[in-house]
């Protein structure tokens, strides 16, 4: 298995996944076709199917596009987006599993940016859309706080400490700032920062590992992270989901 990361406009990523032995190839979240097809090219594969992780335009746009280029495409989405995009023709829901060649990944059901955003598990590889950023997580558009929080406690936590995150959006070093912010006494964000400049301002991949040390948004349980809520909010917050609000809450208009 072979991972292409693609940067887009509007600071989005996507990604070509490719199984070596069938060299059959499947992209998530194609924000643009061009750039996809002259991976597709350069690596001499097979572009089979899309992975649509929510119906976001600058995630789906370029779909039509790649169908025109690309016939019998297998284009994949959450069941409850059948109405929302129009260009898929397969539908998913929580665990099933998806083919690429010989790779199988499972989906995994993440509402909270969307009513209907998933996530893909190859092995030890987790495509996260815009429910996981680096340092960060996708805006509530559809999802209450208690949802989103249960997306990325109960469904993204328990996986393994060294699964890769490949997210939807490159914000880490804006992200990092806030977490500076509310955590002012954890050094790893400074580390991370460092690790970003040396590689020219890309994190994608980032480790689930190095997200639990750095992303304020997995660590509301951190007594300086309850602090920052309570602070900011003015009095007790009462559980993680309300930590985790309140963080949501001030993130939108850091
Ligand atoms: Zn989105
Ligand atoms: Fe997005």
């Amino acid at each position: 298995m072979k991972i292409i990361p693609i940067s887009c406009s509007f600071d989005n990523y996507c990604y070509l996944i490719i199984c070596l032995s069938s060299k059959k190839a499947a992209v998530v979240d194609p924000t643009e076709a061009y750039p996809v097809m002259a991976a597709v090219e350069e690596n001499g594969v097979q572009l089979t199917t899309v992975l649509c992780t929510h119906h976001h335009q600058d995630h789906i746009g370029d779909i039509g596009e790649l169908q025109q280029n690309y016939v019998d495409l297998d284009v994949i989405c959450y069941h409850g987006d059948k109405d929302r995009i129009s260009t898929a023709n397969k539908y998913v829901k929580d665990g099933d599993l998806v083919e690429i060649g010989d790779l199988q990944g499972r989906v995994i059901f993440t509402p909270g940016h969307t009513s209907s955003s998933i996530c893909y598990h190859f092995q030890n590889h987790l495509f996260t859309g815009d429910t996981l950023f680096g340092a960060g997580c996708g805006r509530l558009f559809e999802g209450t706080p208690e949802q989103m929080y249960n997306s990325l406690v109960e469904k993204i936590e328990p996986l393994a400490d060294e699964t890769k995150i490949y997210f939807g959006h490159e914000y880490t070093v804006k992200n990092l700032a806030f977490a500076q912010q509310v955590e002012p006494g954890n050094a790893n964000i400074q580390k991370r920062l460092d690790l970003i400049k040396r590689n020219n301002g890309v994190s994608t991949p980032s480790t689930l590992e190095l997200e639990k040390e750095t992303n304020p948004f997995l660590r509301c349980s951190e007594d300086e992270v309850k602090a920052f809520a309570e602070r900011s909010r003015g009095e007790a917050v009462n559980d993680l989901v309300e930590v985790f609000a309140e963080l949501r809450r001030q993130r939108n208009t850091f």
